[in-house]
């Protein structure tokens, strides 16, 4: 198990749930926005939020953005220690940065002074985009994840441990191999995610392969999905993924891929249940089913299903029709019935 580090009041590992993490896109002084963006993330389930760090403005945003969101909010600097520090007594939970990218011992030596006096975390790791010490290893994943190890060892030669550890690569199988490695050596959380994993369905299949993995071997605290574009995609696929690994409660829509027995419109009735009411926190399953014929079967392990028939729909219920509905009904009646669902199981 790994050893648990406390990021604000969200504990991160140490056996805890495995913590959903996005990135903001704007610029972190542009308060308002920032927290907007923020709030559309808590909305769909992020947990912690890192926003990017790039001048005084941005460390001294954090107060007020503080003040505003309730979960912890992690700042990424790169190279600058003052903006790290500056961040650090605005009130931060965590700092991104790699100590050896700072400079000088004595700049490093302030950074951690300042991490220690305020209890704050430091995020320390590698990507394969800025691999240091590529030369020294045969391959690029040793290369990988030694590089994070390296930054690991020089917070400890200071006494710091506070420390939660990343190695992240765009390739699939590097990712892999870097944290298992990473794990066997170190008990520090670990941050999952593949870098620069493309836009929405190539992040999706490699961030599910890579990140999947890890967990089901039991490795990973946190987890950012990177997908390029609105960070809002990369909290929603992290909650699918949790909840298809089985470590999140939450809501599965299942849906048939339709067939010319179908007499709705599968992907747009299942679209709107996930709209709807994809980001509950309570385990529920929901069928949505092009026809009858095999529908009501194949979705009865359903909470709740839908099934197209000629003049309407039909309202299922572990494998038995409860109701009809026309078709202009459908989507108000659906809802309140998965929300009477709700209530009965909260
Ligand atoms: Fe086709 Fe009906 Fe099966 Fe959907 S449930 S794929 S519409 S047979």
């Amino acid at each position: 198990m790994s050893k648990l580090v406390m990021i604000g009041n969200v504990p991160l590992g140490g056996g805890n749930p495995i913590v959903i993490q996005s990135m903001t896109t704007t610029k972190t002084s542009k308060v308002d926005e920032t927290v907007a963006q923020i709030e559309a993330l808590i909305h769909e389930g992020c947990e912690m939020v890192r926003v990017a760090i790039l001048d005084e403005e941005d460390a001294r945003a954090i107060g007020e953005i503080k003040r505003r969101v309730r979960i912890p909010v992690i700042a990424d600097i790169q190279y600058d220690h003052r903006l790290a520090i500056l961040s650090i007594k605005n009130g931060i939970d965590k700092v991104r940065i790699n100590p050896g990218n700072i400079g000088s011992k004595e700049k490093i030596k302030e950074l951690v002074r300042a991490a220690k006096d305020y209890g704050v975390p430091i995020r320390v790791g590698a990507n394969t985009g800025s691999l240091k010490y590529r030369d020294r290893y045969p391959e690029r994943w040793i290369a990988l994840a030694e590089s994070a190890l390296e930054e690991v060892r020089i917070l400890e030669e200071l006494e710091f441990t506070d420390i939660v550890i990343s190695a992240k690569s765009s390739d699939v199988m590097e990712t892999i191999k870097a944290n298992e490695y990473i794990h066997e050596r170190v008990d520090y959380p670990i941050h999952l995610g593949v870098t620069e994993a493309g836009i929405y369905e190539t992040s999706i299949v490699k961030s599910s392969i890579a990140i999947g993995h890890l967990i089901l071997k039991g490795i990973g605290d946190t987890l950012r999905v990177s997908i390029a574009g609105d960070p809002v995609k990369e909290v929603r696929v992290a909650r699918k993924m949790l909840i298809a690994l089985g470590k999140r409660k939450g809501v599965e829509v299942i849906a048939c891929p339709g067939c010319s027995r179908a007499e709705i419109d599968v992907e747009k009735l299942a679209t709107f249940v996930e709209n709807a009411i994809g980001n509950l926190k309570i385990d529920l399953k929901v069928a949505v089913m092009g026809c009858v014929v095999n529908g009501i079967g194949e979705g009865k392990d359903a909470d709740i299903g839908v099934a197209g028939v000629r003049d309407g729909a039909v309202i299922f219920k572990g494998g038995r029709i409860i109701e009809r509905v026309r078709l202009e009904d459908l989507n108000k009646r659906l809802k309140e019935l998965i929300m009477e669902l709700k209530e009965a199981k909260t």
